[in-house]
């Protein structure tokens, strides 16, 4: 209950998208931040070290300034108004130090304490503004800061002494270029990591993909299209839908390779590859079994619609041809066929595609023959195996 009010809440507060909500988030901070400034101020006015009106104005203007902000970036307005600082860091870091510098003029004796806040923008830009960018926020603090101090000087030379002026500036000089070299170096070693990161992620993809693709062809492995046919069997037996596998062999291709060459036969084999998988359905699964033969997966495809499939690749290929020892030649390929029985062992669904292939084979090759369905042994005497021959 307790959670679900918080979570509420927090959405309330931060909205929705993480990117929009890790920015609100930011902003929200800023806000409490300054909250808390302003009961630094009026802890100051109580002690008398504040003018009390002052201390008043600073709070309100400062948190009228961040709540702005913050609803800005709530109501998703930020995205139209920047493009290149979506969490508007940098509009954010000049209101502050300019916040600053008017509270470095209220504070009195204690304004001192107040260049803390200069210190605590430029850290708080280390993380997400450019180092070229804290660069010039921190010269445009220094400067804000030292022609304030020389005007303060001027109009009120016994409440801003000269020397106490030159000390507090000798401090900000040295701090603040400090931030901005400290933002340089944190900013590489973050672009460093992030690169670290890009090339490990690209090299573990790689990985997965050796192990899971055959070298040649590019299709998926034996063992990745197995891991796929299982899931595939299990969806299909969740969903009740049919599911079909077919065993593709090329026909005499040995031949090809005594003719042609093998380097010819790695070429016929990549663009039989690459004909097959244009043909199929983005869902169908194509993968290299071994050798010059080829597994199909066709997923809601019961043993008709595979043949229909089929067909269209015999089609296909009859279209195909390549050089070959000085002339052209075509390939084709034979196929069984067999749809996945509802509780039938995948492995015994492989094999029934496998001893349909042989019969396509035995029937003169170019063709696909269907297996008999897994519980037909009673009727197989009576439908002999659908045999789809190209012509
Ligand atoms: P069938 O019509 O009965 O299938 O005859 P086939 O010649 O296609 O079958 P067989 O099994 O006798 O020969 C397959 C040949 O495929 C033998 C093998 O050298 C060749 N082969 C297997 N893998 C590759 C390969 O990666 N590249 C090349 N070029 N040839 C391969
Ligand atoms: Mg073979
Ligand atoms: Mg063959």
């Amino acid at each position: 209950m307790g959670t679900a009010l918080s979570s509420r809440l927090t959405t309330l507060l931060l909205g929705q998208e993480a990117r929009q909500r890790l920015r609100a988030s930011q902003a929200l901070m800023v806000v409490l931040v300054d909250v808390l400034l302003s009961f630094v101020c009026a802890f100051g006015a109580w002690a008398g070290l504040i003018d009390p009106r002052m201390a008043f104005g600073w709070s309100a203007l400062t948190l009228v300034g961040v709540l702005a902000f913050y609803a800005v970036i709530r109501s998703g307005w930020n995205l139209r108004l920047s493009t290149a600082d979506p969490a508007l860091t940098l509009p954010q870091g000049v209101f502050s130090i300019f916040s600053t510098v008017a509270a470095y003029l209220i504070c009195g004796p204690a304004r001192g304490a107040s260049l803390l806040a200069m210190a605590i923008t430029l850290v708080c830009g280390m993380f997400a503004l450019k180092p070229g960018q804290v660069q010039r926020l921190s010269v445009f603090s220094v400067l804000l800061l030292g022609t304030t101090m020389i005007g303060a000087h001027l109009r009120w030379p016994e409440r801003f002494p000269i020397a106490e002026e030159a000390l507090h500036f000798m401090m900000i000089a040295v701090v603040l270029p400090t931030i901005a070299v400290l933002a340089g170096q944190l900013s590489t070693m973050r672009h460093k990591l992030r690169q670290h990161r890009l090339d490990l992620e690209r090299a573990l993809e790689h990985n997965r993909q050796l192990a899971i693709r055959d070298e040649l062809t590019g299709l998926y492995n034996r063992r990745h299209v197995l891991a796929l046919m299982h899931k595939e069997v299990q969806r299909a037996e969740r969903s009740g839908r049919p599911m079909s596998i077919a065993l593709l062999d090329i026909d005499h291709f040995k031949r090809i390779n005594d003719s042609c060459g093998h380097a010819q036969g790695d070429e016929v084999l990549k663009t039989f590859a690459l004909t097959v998988g244009a043909t199929l359905r983005d869902t169908d699964v194509l993968g290299r079994w071994g050798g010059e033969e080829f597994m199909v997966v066709l997923p809601e495809t019961d043993a008709a619609g595979a043949a229909c499939v089929l067909d269209r690749v015999h089609a296909r290929m009859r279209e195909l041809s390549f050089a070959c020892a000085g002339g052209a030649r075509g390939v084709s390929f034979s196929a069984g066929i067999a749809a996945c029985g509802a509780g039938e062992a995948l492995h015994a669904a492989i094999e029934r595609a496998d001893a349909a292939l042989y019969r396509a084979k035995e029937g003169g090759r170019q063709r696909s023959v269907v297996a008999e369905g897994p519980n037909d042994a009673v009727l197989a005497h009576a439908a002999s195996p659908v045999t789809s021959s190209a012509p």
